[in-house]
């Protein structure tokens, strides 16, 4: 393990059936409140929306926030919410997907994607995979190309990965 996979890593939190019984939950407030894990995690996210040709960064509702808005400043790009339905107030694309109970449904401003745009998008933890491929499939529908998916950790035994593929179509999901 690298020094920074590391100190992430000390910084996560496993919090045991929470919200509800059966599930561990990866808190990241105890990273986000250490300065140096803060930034060398957005440090590295930045690296990554480089790499990748990003011209934007999508970040996902409600850690992709925290996560995502400061990559694109750090990366010099401009930044889009992905929201959970009924929160944007201009015209929006949606896309409903389905969860381990009943469904849910995300959004983005159409205005905010265009046919130029390549966009990395942010999460903190890829679990099923099942917000970030709605989320691909919005950013496709609008037209814009995904440059990849980054996200602080993955859940490897929920296959998240293995979902993502045909979505991802070659681009590169990178889980520091
Ligand atoms: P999924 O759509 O199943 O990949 O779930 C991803 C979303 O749910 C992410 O936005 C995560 O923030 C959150 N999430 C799912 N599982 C966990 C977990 N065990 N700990 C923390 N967040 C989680």
């Amino acid at each position: 393990m690298t020094g920074i996979e590391e100190l992430l890593l000390s910084r996560i939190r496993d919090v045991a059936d929470y919200p509800e019984p059966g599930v561990m939950f990866k808190d990241i407030t105890p990273l986000l409140a250490d300065p140096a894990a803060f930034t060398a995690l957005t440090g590295a996210l930045a690296d990554i929306a480089t790499s990748t040709g990003a011209t934007k960064v999508v970040g996902l509702e409600a850690r992709g926030f925290i996560l995502g808005a400061p990559v694109a400043v750090r990366a010099g790009l401009g930044f889009i919410p992905v929201r959970k339905a009924g929160k944007l107030p201009g015209a929006t694309l949606s896309q409903a997907y389905d969860l381990e109970y009943g469904s849910a449904e995300i959004e983005v401003h159409a205005e905010d994607l265009s046919a130029d745009d390549r966009i990395l998008v942010v999460d903190d933890v890829l679990a099923t995979g099942g917000t970030a491929e709605a989320s691909i499939e919005l950013i496709r529908r609008a037209g814009a190309e995904v440059a990849g998916l980054a996200v602080l950790m993955e859940l490897g035994f929920l296959s998240g990965r293995a979902r993502l593929e045909p979505a991802l179509g070659g681009a590169p999901l990178e889980a520091l």
